[in-house]
Formats: C-alpha cells, structure tokens, sequence
C-alpha cells in the first residue's frame, strides 16, 4: 500500500462528526474508500508506513502491542512513545473508521448487537454474544449486500459497499475491548469465535476477508491471536472463491448456505444458484473440506412450507450422507412485511429425524438475539 492511499486532508471537517485527536491532520473523506489504519497493514507495512512519517521502525511494534495486545488506540495511553511523536502516529495510523450509533442488548446484556456507522455514513451491524464457556462475535464484511435473498434483511437493500480489512477487524477488537473492560455482564473476558454471519457476502469481498482473517489469527502483538479454526466464513456459493480459500491453507470453518437441496427451489431462494448450482457449490465444499480436513457447515432457514418437507430433508439426507458435513438449521426470523414464517415444530422435528436417518449431524441454531433482531441487516434497516 503506498501513501497514495492516504485520504486527502480537508481544511473543514464535516459538523456532524465529533472530532478526536488524530482527525485535525487527516479527516476522513467522506465518501469512497475508507482511510488506512494499523489493522489494514501486515507488520513489515506498519513499519514502512511509520518509517515513511519519519519516526523510527521500530514504533510499528510498539502500536501494534497497545491495539491488539492490550485493545488500545488512544495516544495518551501509549506511555512508551515519546508525546512529540504520538500525533503524528496517530494520524497516520488510527484514522476514526466507525462511530457506534446504537447498541441493543438482550439476554440480560449477554447478546449485545451494534449499530456504526463508517467515515462515510455507511451503516453496518456486529454482534457480540457470550455464552456460559465462550464469546462469539458476528461481524460484517460488507455494507449491505449483493446477493438479493428474499428472506434476508441485507438482501432487500442491497449492496453499499466493502468494508476495509480494518473496518472488519474493528468491529472485534471493539467487542475485545468491551469484554477485557468487564462492560458484558460475566466479567471480564475474550472473544473466542468469530463468525461471518454479518451483513454481507464475505467471499464478494475476498481480499479484505482474508486480510482480516490474517489480522485475527495473526499471534500477538502482529495480530489478536484467535484460533483459525475458531473463524467460520459463511458464503452463499460462490464456487471459484471456495476454490480459492482452499488453496490459501487456511484452517477456518466453511459454511454453505444452502437453504434447497434442488435447484428449482434454490434458484429462489439464494439467486446467485442460477450461476453455481447446488451439486458444484457441494462439490467445492468437498474439495475444501478434505483439503482442510474440516467439517463443512452446511447452513439451512427452515421456511414453513418452502423449504421444510421431509422430501427435501430426504434429498438433502442423500446429498450429504458419508460427507464431511454438519447441518446447521435456522428458524427463518422472519423479516418485517415478509410472507414467509419459521417451520412448524413437528415439521422442524422431521425435517430433523431424517437428516438423522442418513448419519448426518444436525443441530437447530439457537435463536439469540431475535428479540434485537439478530437477523443480519434488520438494524440497519430501520435506521435506514
Ligand atoms: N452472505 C453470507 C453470510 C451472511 S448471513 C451467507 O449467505 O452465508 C448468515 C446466515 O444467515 C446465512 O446462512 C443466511 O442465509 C442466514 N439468514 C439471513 N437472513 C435470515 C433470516 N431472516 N432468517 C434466518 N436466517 C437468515
């Protein structure tokens, strides 16, 4: 990345924005691609990015131990950079990319949903959630969505833009952070897992996704030292980017989301079908299951009536029987004015009994969070 890259300083700063230290030298644009920051950049480019604002390399490391280590980034806190040099660092590394708008909670402040708004007034959800043994967070890789499910929030609006590798990786360290500060109820604690479950379709924005995958996996300080099999990147197919995440010898969770096992249906329900069909969206996930050697998820909305009948679990029992597979099935939370509703419980319990039938593993997804519309895109679409 070179200094090209760097917004453009503007001599009057937008009113609607409170301004933090570091903005009087570089105010974000407003509109188009988002401002450079330490999370955008591998250790070797933080340290020509520092070199480059004429300080020495070796304060690369230094800012990357306050912001992953320690889930720092305000410049009064870095005690071991000398003040005179702290601006500038700041400036150049620790653009503002996003400012949380609202933040819902419920399960007694346990599910905590966040609303940012990015440097351009792009709107994007996280979710933090903690459980009795483990935090998952939800992230977003993109604003909005191209990909135009029917039953989804994200899809009906369609797509905004990508998100940076940074704005991806913010929405965790902001969630670290809220956890390392004991603000979840439970005290103080980590964050385990992180999912791509957001807004967005992360394989349409491959680069950021594996720069930020990199960037949470990396061990600290370079990065926050996650586990790579805790990460699950969920995709609705699109079959030359699995191809490709199998090649980059990552260990993290693929999921599918399937929703038909036939055609007719899928082409419906999730229309970029009518580009990859199900047997080559399977066939891709086999291939990347056995290079990894990781159960692939296999993502499933039970919708009453559409998608739910024991046919269907029948046909998809057989497509998934003796694969390296696991079926996660999601009551559909229906999205506002939408026809569609969540399965009846005896048809989710058959649906269940014959995937059970052919050996394949199935658990019903909780249903955290719906109460705040833990649906991906609803926030954002009302605020919108
Ligand atoms: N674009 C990616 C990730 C985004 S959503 C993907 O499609 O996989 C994460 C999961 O939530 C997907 O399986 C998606 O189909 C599902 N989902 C979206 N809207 C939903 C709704 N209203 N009810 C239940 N699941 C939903």
């Amino acid at each position: 990345m070179s200094t090209q890259d760097l917004p453009a300083p503007t001599s009057t700063p937008p009113a609607s924005t409170r301004l933090e230290p570091g903005q009087l030298l570089f105010e974000a644009p407003r509109r188009g691609k988002p401002p450079r920051h330490l999370a955008d950049l591998t250790l070797a480019e933080r340290k020509d990015a520092v070199t480059k604002s004429g300080l020495p390399g070796f304060r690369a490391a230094q800012l990357s131990k306050h912001y992953f280590g320690r889930l720092v980034d305000d410049p009064a806190e870095w005690t071991d950079v000398p003040a005179a040099q702290r601006e500038t660092l700041y400036a150049a590394l620790f653009p503002r990319l996003m400012t949380s708008v609202r933040e819902i909670t419920c399960d007694s402040g346990t599910t905590r949903k966040t609303l940012w708004r990015m440097h351009d007034g792009a709107l994007v959800e996280s979710v933090l959630m903690r459980y009795p043994d483990r935090v998952t967070m939800c992230v977003s890789s993109q604003a909005g969505c191209g990909m135009n499910c029917p039953f989804c929030a994200t899809g009906q609006a369609g797509l905004t833009r990508n998100l940076s590798t940074a704005e991806i990786v913010e929405q965790v360290v902001a969630g670290a952070r809220e956890l390392a500060r004991g603000e979840v109820p439970g005290g103080p604690g980590r964050v385990a897992n992180v999912v791509f479950m957001g807004m967005g379709e992360p394989l349409a924005n491959y680069n950021a996704v594996i720069g930020a995958v990199r960037r949470l996996t990396d061990p600290v300080p370079d990065g926050l030292g996650l586990s790579q099999r805790h990460i699950t990147v969920s995709t609705v197919g699109l079959v030359p980017a699995i191809e490709k995440l199998t090649a980059e010898q990552l260990n993290v969770t693929l999921a599918v989301s399937l929703h038909a096992p036939d055609d007719d249906l899928r082409d419906e329900l999730v229309p970029v079908n009518t580009r990859w069909r199900v047997g080559e969206v399977l066939g891709a996930a086999w291939d990347y299951a056995h290079t990894t050697k990781r159960r692939v998820s296999i993502e499933y909305a039970l919708i009453r009536d559409i998608n739910d009948q024991v046919w269907r679990a029948d046909l998809l029992g057989k497509r998934l029987r003796g694969k390296l597979a696991h079926v996660n099935l999601i009551p559909l939370n229906p999205t506002p004015g939408s026809k569609w509703t969540a399965s009846r419980p005896e048809d989710e319990d058959a649906f269940v009994r014959t995937l059970e039938a052919y050996g394949v593993p199935v658990t019903v997804r909780d249903t955290r969070g719906r109460e705040i519309d833990g649906a991906c895109g609803q926030l954002a679409a009302v605020e919108a």
